[in-house]
């Protein structure tokens, strides 16, 4: 038997989805993605996860009365590969990098997608590739490497952790859910450095 789930009402606001929302974390309390009241009482039902946290509402079927969960935990540890593809997209590009350009740091003006090997030269559309910059380096770089313009990278790109894309798809982050969402992925990889000094 399934729990019957009451659905968000439409036109609700963005608090009252998250309501309907949960938040999963790995075994080992990294996020893992946001999933439904339902899918998150199903795993809790077969022994799957445990809730961390819990709203204050109940979750009612006909017969039974549940926890409503608001973050779970799965009980085994999942392994993510590290290059799970996610989709590249502008806005978590950009937030990855931290709304700046890596180039240069400027938050100001418009915001573009660079290749550091340029696709001209072989490089991939991939999350490792691709950083964000601002339109002027953008065109300074052109279709030439980094070695070739004394340019160089804060840090090396690398795909988003998991916690970037939670974020991104909320509006407002649940207070509860605020203390399992590390904000040190946003563009803050102090041991991913790299420059074109250090690969000279
Ligand atoms: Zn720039």
């Amino acid at each position: 038997m399934t729990a019957p789930v009451r659905a968000a009402p439409s036109g609700a606001a963005t608090f009252a989805r998250a309501v309907h929302q949960v938040l999963v974390l790995n075994a080992s309390y990294e996020p893992l993605n946001v999933c439904s009241v339902r899918r998150a009482h199903v795993l809790v039902h077969k022994g799957r996860a445990e809730v961390l946290e819990r709203q204050a509402e109940p979750l009612r079927t006909a017969t039974n009365t549940y926890v409503r969960p608001h973050v779970i935990r799965l009980v085994q540890y999942v392994r993510v590969p590290q290059t799970v593809k996610r989709r590249i997209s502008r806005r978590a590009l950009f937030a990855r990098d931290g709304w700046r350009c890596v180039y240069c740091g400027t938050a100001a003006g418009r915001l573009t997608l660079d290749h550091v090997v340029p696709r001209s030269r072989g490089g991939d559309s991939v999350w490792e590739n691709v950083v964000t910059a601002c339109a002027p380096c953008n065109l300074r770089k052109g279709d030439r490497l980094l070695e070739e313009l004394r340019m160089s990278l804060p840090r090396a790109p690398r795909a988003p952790a998991p916690v970037l894309f939670i974020r991104l798809a909320l509006h407002r982050v649940p207070d509860t859910w605020s203390a399992y969402l590390p904000v040190t992925d946003e563009g803050h990889q102090p041991d991913g450095s790299v420059s074109s000094a250090a690969a000279a």
